[in-house]
This record gives structure tokens, C-alpha cells and sequence, in this order.
């Protein structure tokens, strides 16, 4: 899968994706990311983004124009011959699934006015889409006709509360998403039976246990020690809400 994000502040995302499980995938070339800077396609000496909100009112809002000339040049350059036939790669080498249309990216803008990221919603956008361009907002938000023009497939917001940027959203989608990557999750890792996952009736998963078996005057379960295995089966069902 490719994802292009749209950020005032692309170095954000250096850590939480140059590590671990997303680290390798991007190594293995099932997870694509592409950073572009907003700042340049900034206008003027000053590369201008954002300017007053018409009517009045603190903050400021960021450019129509200057949002979708980024969303436009990001179309342009992954509907480029190169990309397509890296995506081609991409496929062949992911288990199974997919031949959608590459040539359209899935836009998502990161809002808190969006609909609540929930797993289901996870899943769908991974298995629907091969290519995103996330947007991360900023100050008040992105100009409205960014959405009212159709640049915008989406609104998301990943919970109702209000956090200074679109840059830690983008990195909770990337994050979730790319977990439905087939090949993403190694053999030891999966996302079958995971909290809100499908086979467990999209309800909480059962706790977990390991080595000592005592731990501060804590104990770990007797059934869970028992190696009776239908037993244990019974009692992690039964820890499900
Ligand atoms: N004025 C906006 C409102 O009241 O809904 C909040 C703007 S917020 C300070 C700046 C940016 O952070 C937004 O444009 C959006 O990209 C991002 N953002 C903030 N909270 C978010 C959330 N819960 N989910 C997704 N994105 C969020």
C-alpha cells in the first residue's frame, strides 16, 4: 500500500515509523510512505499557508488554493508511470487480494469533525484502498471548499477530543491500516483475534499472562496453567466484553 502524507511538519513522523513491525514493512515494500511539505507550495517570499478566517475570529485557516495545489501535484506524481509499476511489484508481492484501481488515491483529511475512526472502518479502508493521501491539518483547520470541491474522499477523526495537529491522527491511521497489510504481521503476530477484531464478535479480547507464575503475590489463573486446553478456551470466551 502507498501512503502520502500532507503535513506542515514531516519530520513528526520520524520514530513511530522507523520502527519495529512499520519499519519493516516499509523495508519489505508493503508500506510505501511518501512526506510531502506543505510548506512548499507555500505562496510568496514567505510560503504563505494559511491566512484570517473570513467573519472574523481567532486562529487561522489554511489555504484553499495552497492545499489542493499539494493534493494535485501528490495525485500527479503517484499516477506517474514509476509508481505504477512499483505498485505492481507491491501486489504481486502481498498475499492474494486486490486489483483495484491504482490510478485513484483515497483522500482522507484528518479532523476532528470526521467520523470516528472505529476497526471496522480500519479494515475497510485497508482492503478497499492501495493508494491514501492523508492531509494533516493545522491552526483552525483546513478551508472548507478543500471538501466542497471533492479533493476530500473523507473527514476522520480517530476520537472526539482536539489535538494541536493532523500529524499524530495520520499516524494512528498509518498504524492501524497497515496491520491489514497481508505480510505486514509476522507469523507470531496477528490481527485475527485482537480487541473489536470480527472472530471475537468485535468485543474486547481476554488478559493476558506470562512468565513468573507468581508476580508480587499475584498469581496467573489456575485454568491457564492447567493445560487443559478446552477449558482455557471456555475461560478466555468468557472474559470477552
Ligand atoms: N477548529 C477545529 C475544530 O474545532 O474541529 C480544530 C482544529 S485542530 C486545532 C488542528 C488540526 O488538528 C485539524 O485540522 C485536524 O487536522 C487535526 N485534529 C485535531 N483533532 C483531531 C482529531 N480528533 N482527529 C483527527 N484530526 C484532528
Amino acid at each position: 500500500m502507498r501512503i502520502d502524507v500532507i503535513t506542515l511538519f514531516p519530520g513528526m513522523f520520524e520514530g513511530p515509523l522507523t520502527e519495529s513491525i512499520l519499519q519493516r514493512a516499509r523495508d519489505a515494500d508493503l508500506l510505501d510512505l511518501h512526506f510531502h511539505d506543505l510548506r512548499e507550495f507555500g505562496l510568496g517570499e514567505y510560503r504563505q499557508v494559511d491566512d484570517k478566517p473570513y467573519g472574523g475570529g481567532v486562529g487561522m485557516v489554511m489555504r484553499a488554493d495552497v492545499v489542493v495545489s499539494a493534493i494535485e501535484s501528490v495525485m500527479k506524481e503517484g499516477q506517474s508511470g514509476s509508481f505504477l509499476a512499483r505498485s505492481l511489484a507491491c501486489l504481486k508481492r502481498a498475499t492474494g487480494k486486490r486489483g483495484s484501481d491504482k490510478s485513484s488515491p483515497y483522500r482522507i483529511y484528518l479532523s476532528a469533525r470526521g467520523e470516528v475512526l472505529t476497526q471496522p472502518k480500519v479494515e475497510k479502508i485497508a482492503s478497499e484502498h492501495d493508494w491514501l493521501i492523508l492531509l494533516c491539518g493545522h491552526y483552525e483547520g483546513v478551508d472548507q471548499r478543500v471538501m466542497e470541491g471533492g479533493w476530500i474522499d473523507e473527514e476522520i477523526s480517530i476520537g472526539e477530543y482536539v489535538l494541536t495537529g493532523g500529524e499524530l491522527p495520520a499516524m494512528v491511521l498509518i498504524d492501524a491500516v497497515a496491520r491489514h497489510i497481508p505480510g505486514v504481521l509476522g507469523k507470531d503476530e496477528s490481527a485475527a483475534e485482537e480487541s473489536f477484531s470480527p472472530s471475537i464478535g468485535r468485543k474486547k479480547e481476554y488478559p493476558h499472562y506470562t512468565r513468573p507464575e507468581e508476580s508480587r503475590g499475584l498469581k496467573v489463573p489456575n485454568v491457564l496453567v492447567s493445560g487443559h486446553h478446552a477449558e482455557i478456551e471456555k475461560w478466555r470466551r468468557k472474559q470477552l466484553y
